[in-house]
């Protein structure tokens, strides 16, 4: 199973970034190429690529598979990225953090209105980066197709704030 194999190879980092945070840190799984693609097998065989237009992976570890998916599925990817990367013109969307705020920006011609997107990160903790992502998705009239992780910490209940964009939510560990 998927998830067994990608359990093995996760690794948690205490203390980072911070002090009582256990990180789950992603790069092992990049060691191994057949892992990434039973990776992109699980995603195919859960998502209905044809109510997908375009994925959107979020900045940085969301690039890595983000743009796998999206060239396994032939279809269109395009950058979330923090505040003042993306170099054309952009729409901006700021989301609260425990402490502060960030910002997260898309290209403003990155797809038309209307394009159903498919949302993808490494890791779904608070949903408050994929929320900001979905509200930023929608000032440019795009609809949300679904959501795409390959960890989920399903304890912060973080899909939870995701169903009011789109029911369909795909984590490959849980
Ligand atoms: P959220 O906004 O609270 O859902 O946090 C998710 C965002 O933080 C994603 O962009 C993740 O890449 C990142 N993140 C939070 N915790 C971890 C972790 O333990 N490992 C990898 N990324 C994490």
């Amino acid at each position: 199973m998927i998830d067994q194999r990608l359990k093995s190879v996760i690794r948690d980092v205490p203390d980072f970034p911070e002090p009582g945070i256990i990180f789950k840190d992603i790069t092992p799984i990049l060691k191994d190429p057949g892992l990434c693609e039973a990776i992109l097998d699980a995603f195919e065989a859960r998502l209905q690529a044809d109510a997908i237009d375009v994925i959107a992976g979020i900045e940085s570890r969301g690039f890595l598979f983000g743009l796998m998916l999206a060239q396994r599925l032939g279809k269109p990817f395009v950058p979330v990225r923090k505040q003042g990367k993306l170099p054309y013109h952009t729409v901006a969307q700021s989301y609260a953090l425990e402490y502060g705020k960030a910002t997260i920006e898309i290209h403003e011609d990155a797809f038309i209105a209307g394009t159903r997107i498919l949302v993808h990160d490494d890791l779904l903790a608070t949903g408050g980066t994929v929320t900001a992502t979905s509200q930023l998705i929608q000032k440019l009239g795009g609809n949300i197709a679904g959501f795409a992780f390959i960890i989920s910490l399903d304890f912060l209940k973080g899909s939870e704030r995701l169903t009011d964009y789109s029911p369909n939510i795909v984590s490959l560990v849980g």
